[in-house]
């Protein structure tokens, strides 16, 4: 038993060492949090780095994120957590341009400014009627008039949509979004997945519409993003050094092969006993659905993308003639500290593909210049990755606690938040359990 300074002896915590699988987002995150209750806490990575889908690499010399490089404002968590890691001062709003939508037959138009994945607040609002149509936006506007069922009643955000706004709103707007965001399409999107919101916001509404207006009413003023000054990869670093600093211990290259109720065991045969977070999509059994996304950061001299003629970039309907990409980021127009970091003329754009190109220098050219019209100079530096996304995790085994894309949930916001939560009753148990083996003198330990 541990000796306490005034000479008397304390019992040993009767806590479990914690095991988390996967050093991603949630996984730091759940342990730092942890660590800092004095939780003792291994976390198992498989790779050689921590971060997972936080990640960077330097491109023509500057250091930018290659998988996720913005969050979701509508919770605050993210911020608040960077501002804990000591990140306030660097959390940045995207410059105000609007994102553009090209369209199924190629024509280039802005996400009217009031909608939620590209439903309409307004289905009548001028810059609808431009994007799809004044045909299609008296068919949306009959969202108003016939009565919205229970979000239950419908299959998916595409079904939902379809019903209420038709096929117009559904094909020119929401599928580019859900295709550039999500990697998926409407029609396979559960609701609460699309916008962990949206169902009680269609309990409270009487149309699809009132409910995006609501949704945008509760979200922060101004952007629903937000993002870290030199990439939001940064998270990832700070996270781990907390961690560590507060006692956790982070094992690289540790692939665990099996999980069950009293530990894991790792590649190599190791057995490691303790309570398992599984934070690693794959660690549980394979994902029953998963979607490849293979994203293409370049820096290129183009002086004509310096009026950023897609804004803060482009959401490219499937199948919008002579484009391979699924969606445009023109980071160098989203993020000032990007463009700051660049000499006039000189861009950071980020294409992301269902499929690897072939040629993706080629590629990344010609949909440049289809996406933006822009004259596309020779391409300095490109970073390419194929990433896989869970868009259903295999279920963790029982008793097992699963967070981030292992629990089903997807995007910083979300994973950070439950994440948190989840260390929260973890530490309230393991508290009174302690509690326990103190009214009862103490447990072996
Ligand atoms: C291209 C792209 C762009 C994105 N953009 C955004 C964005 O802008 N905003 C946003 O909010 N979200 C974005 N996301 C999604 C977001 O990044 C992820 O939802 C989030 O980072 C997932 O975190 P995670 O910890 O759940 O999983 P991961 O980051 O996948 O972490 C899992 C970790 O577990 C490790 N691992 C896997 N198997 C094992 C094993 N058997 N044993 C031990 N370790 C294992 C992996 O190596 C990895 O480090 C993007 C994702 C991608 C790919």
């Amino acid at each position: 038993m541990p000796l306490l300074p005034d000479g008397s002896f304390a019992p040993a915590s009767s806590r479990p060492r914690v095991l988390v699988v996967g050093g991603g987002a949630a996984g730091l995150v759940i342990a730092r949090d942890l660590a800092r209750a004095g939780v003792a806490v291994t976390i198992l990575e498989a790779s050689d780095r921590v971060g997972g889908q936080l990640a960077s690499a330097r491109v023509d010399g500057l250091e930018v994120d290659t998988a996720a490089e913005s969050f979701a404002t509508r919770n605050g968590t993210v911020a608040a957590l960077a501002a804990e890691l000591g990140l306030g001062e660097d959390l940045v709003r995207p410059l105000e341009r609007p994102a553009w939508v090209i369209g199924a037959g190629g024509r280039a138009h802005p996400l009217p400014a009031a909608s939620v994945l590209g439903i309409p607040g307004d289905p009548l609002a001028h810059d609808v009627a431009s994007a799809i149509g004044r045909l299609r936006t008296w068919r949306a506007a009959l969202d108003r008039l016939s009565p919205l069922r229970p979000p239950e009643a419908y299959r998916s955000l595409g079904d939902l949509v379809r019903r209420r706004m038709g096929a117009g709103v559904l094909t020119e707007l929401v599928a580019p979004v859900v295709r550039g965001v999500y990697s998926t399409t409407p029609d396979e999107l559960p609701l609460a997945l699309a916008s962990p919101g949206l169902p009680d916001a269609l309990r409270a509404n009487r149309s699809l519409g009132a409910a995006v207006l609501t949704l945008r009413a509760a979200s922060a003023a101004g952007s629903q993003v937000a993002g870290l000054r030199g990439g939001v990869h940064r998270l990832a670093t700070a996270l781990a050094m907390d961690a560590a600093a507060h006692g956790a211990r982070i094992i690289l290259g540790a692939r665990v092969t099996g999980v069950d109720a009293t530990g894991v065991t790792l590649a190599d045969g190791e057995v490691l006993e303790g309570r398992v977070v599984i934070a690693a999509a794959s660690a549980a059994g394979p994902a029953p659905r998963t979607r490849a996304i293979t994203v293409a950061v370049a820096v290129l001299d183009a002086p004509d993308l310096d009026a950023a003629p897609r804004g803060t970039g482009a959401l490219i309907t499937s199948g919008a003639p002579g484009i391979t990409a699924r969606a445009l980021t023109h980071s160098s127009a989203k993020w000032a500290w990007v463009a700051d970091s660049l000499p006039t003329g000189r861009h950071l754009v980020r294409l992301s593909y269902d499929e690897l190109p072939d040629d993706p220098e080629a590629t990344v050219a010609a949909d440049l210049r289809a996406v933006t019209g822009a004259r596309v100079g020779p391409i300095r530096d490109l970073h390419v990755r194929t990433w896989t996304r869970t868009l259903q995790a295999a279920p963790a085994p029982p008793g097992g606690i699963a967070v981030g894309e292992a629990a089903g949930t997807t995007g910083l916001a979300g994973i950070v938040a439950a994440a948190r939560a989840r260390a929260q009753r973890i530490i309230g148990e393991a508290d009174s359990t302690d509690a326990k083996a103190a009214r009862s003198g103490g447990t072996e330990g």
